[in-house]
């Protein structure tokens, strides 16, 4: 299995537009040790026939343009994207899916919570179904396994299985609607298993970590998991006010209740940041926090990294 990673910032990219911060300001100006990057977006295949995307990230048409194995090969209208797996309704994971309007059928895979969030609440989302054989939907269970399958049909499927991660609905969805929905279907975790049986875990948000992720992880070969933040008051500190990482619903990398204490003891994986807040200092690769992710057995993921399984 290839596993591109084509976008490795969280919502709002690195730098982010609005933002002065000690990381966006020294990008911007040249002095910073690390590379820019676009909002996080990971592509699968099994095959180099049918590619899938893992979520739908508002960077998503640069990020196919910037990755020559999902340009078009064929016919005038073509593409070898097959389907989207939606992991939450998050606007940095479905806001790329109003990229994919022209008219090019694919599947999307999401819970039904999440689909009706998007299909009967959001109108916008109803160019995805303009004309029949656009886009066709597929309700997941939260705690299910099913095969990735491309539309139109071709090239190899892959096999996942899903989990929830978290009961926390985005900001935009209402009262009303989240009263009527599972709270277990609002955010997944993905573990999709290559033909040599090898594991992937993607897990972008994660708000806890317990004993039975603990035991799931260990079975990966290669895991990339949420490096929002580095410290949980790290958007205070920066803006001055704002709400934690835990009440953003990310663990934080550092500190007695963060990612590299609490993934210490797993061996099996190869250990990726993915999703990392402009704020956060270990994307300063001339930094003791980078120094201490890379010296815990960590990568700090990046834009354009290739991975086989
Ligand atoms: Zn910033």
């Amino acid at each position: 299995m290839r596993i591109e990673i084509l976008g490795s910032a969280a919502g709002g990219g690195f730098p982010q537009w609005n933002c002065n911060c000690r990381n966006c300001r020294s990008l911007r100006d040249g002095t910073f040790r690390g590379n820019p990057r676009t909002q996080t977006q990971v592509a699968i295949c099994q095959d180099n026939r049918a590619w899938f995307l893992l979520n739908a990230s508002p960077d998503l048409r640069t990020q196919i343009e910037a990755t020559q194995v999902l340009h078009p090969r064929h016919h005038v209208r073509n593409s070898p994207i097959g389907a989207v797996l939606l992991t939450s309704g998050d606007i940095d994971q479905v806001a790329g899916l109003l990229s994919l309007r022209e008219l090019q059928p694919f599947r999307i895979y999401c819970t039904s919570s999440i689909r009706r969030i998007l299909q009967e609440d959001n109108s916008v989302f109803a160019m995805l179904n303009r004309v029949p054989d656009q886009v066709s939907w597929t309700d997941i269970d939260c705690d299910g396994s099913f095969c990735l399958q491309a539309l139109p049909e071709r090239g190899a499927g892959i096999n996942c299985s899903v989990f929830s991660l978290g009961n926390r609905y985005p900001a935009y969805v209402s009262r009303e609607r989240v009263a009527g929905l599972k709270p277990e279907d609002a955010l997944l975790g993905v573990m999709a298993t290559s033909s040599s049986g090898k594991r992937f875990a993607y897990l972008p948000a994660v708000p806890v970590v317990d004993d039975s992720l603990l035991q799931r992880l260990d079975e990966a070969d290669l895991l990339l998991f949420d490096g929002t933040f580095w410290s949980d008051d790290e958007l205070i500190r920066v803006q001055g006010s704002g709400s934690t990482a835990q009440e953003m619903g990310h663990i934080p990398v550092s500190g007695a209740e963060g990612s590299l204490r609490k993934l210490a003891g797993l061996r099996k994986p190869r250990k990726i940041f993915i999703h990392v807040n402009n704020t956060n200092p270990m994307l300063d690769e001339s930094g003791p926090e980078y120094a201490e992710v890379r010296a815990a057995g960590w990568e700090v993921g990046e834009d354009g990294w290739s991975l086989d399984l």
